[in-house]
């Protein structure tokens, strides 16, 4: 494994181990639009991979096919081994294994803290009350908003929202945490303590894809920077060679904007 820019918190302790998730010539379309082309991409147990790339590459569409909020034209996508199911209970149960966290904390309003993040494991998982309560409370613990157990979505700010819905997935015990830009809404000052937890997932050995332009996050958690333009991964590699030697032309001038 390449070393990684991480000397403020030491290396992290990664178990890859077999494929979690597994696309296979992946083909979508929108119309006339192709924006998934041929992707193939395989992402094992304890790795953590950030997918960057411009604007309207595929980065979301990539993501919500692979708990399927999409479909897909033609293509395989496997969960620990499992294809995806097309619909009803199977699906559900998969969907599962997928946790999903967004721009939009999507929480719900009219619950409390706790009861978002008891929800899933009462209906879904068919948890015992108590034991939800006391896994909620250990959770909410480790993303640090164990004291707003008790309020509601919107009387806790944007940074604690977002680390209730990273709670809220966790909850569920998934194989793999999807994250689809989790900072772009947020306010600039509320951005750290959300990659902090995203931070402390990875080095826990969470298997995760992450959408992000917080290089710094790359840098620091990534095992392999996927990188997409115009509905194809034109790039995969550790994040000191992407960073530092991009080799298409696209990922070049993508970079020479970000940077
Ligand atoms: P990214 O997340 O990389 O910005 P998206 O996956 O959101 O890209 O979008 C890729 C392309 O697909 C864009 O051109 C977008 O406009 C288009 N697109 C996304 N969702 C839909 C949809 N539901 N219907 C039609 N076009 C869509
Ligand atoms: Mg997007």
């Amino acid at each position: 494994m390449a070393a990684f820019n991480r000397e403020d918190t030491g290396p992290l302790v990664h178990t890859i181990g077999k494929p979690i998730v597994e696309l296979s010539h992946v083909d979508k379309h929108f119309g006339d639009l192709h924006v998934l082309q041929d992707i193939n991409l395989t992402v094992a147990k304890g790795e953590v991979v950030v997918v960057l790339g411009p604007s309207g590459s595929g980065k979301s569409t990539l993501c919500r096919t692979i708990n399927r909020l999409e479909t897909i034209d033609s293509g395989t996508i496997t969960i620990d081994g499992t294809p995806l199911p097309t619909e009803g209970r199977p699906l559900a149960q998969l969907r599962a294994e997928v946790g999903m966290v967004f721009q939009s904390f999507n929480l719900f309003a009219h619950k409390t803290i706790l009861e978002n993040v008891m929800l899933g494991p009462l209906k879904v998982r068919k948890k015992p009350k108590t034991e939800a309560e006391k896994q909620a409370r250990d959770i909410l613990e480790r993303v640090g908003v164990a004291n707003q157990a008790a309020k509601y979505p919107a009387q806790l700010s944007g940074g604690q929202q977002q680390r209730v819905a990273i709670a809220r997935s966790l909850a569920m015990e998934p194989q793999v945490m999807l994250f689809d830009e989790p900072t772009s809404a947020l306010d600039p000052e509320m951005v750290q303590e959300v990659l902090d937890v995203m931070v402390s997932l990875a080095r826990g050995g969470m298997t995760m894809i992450v959408v992000t332009h917080e290089m710094g996050f790359a840098r620091k958690a990534a095992n392999r920077v996927v990188f997409m333009s115009d509905g194809q991964i034109i790039e995969t590699a550790d994040p000191e060679s992407f960073f530092d030697n991009p080799t298409s032309d696209r990922a070049r001038d993508f970079l020479g904007k970000i940077l």
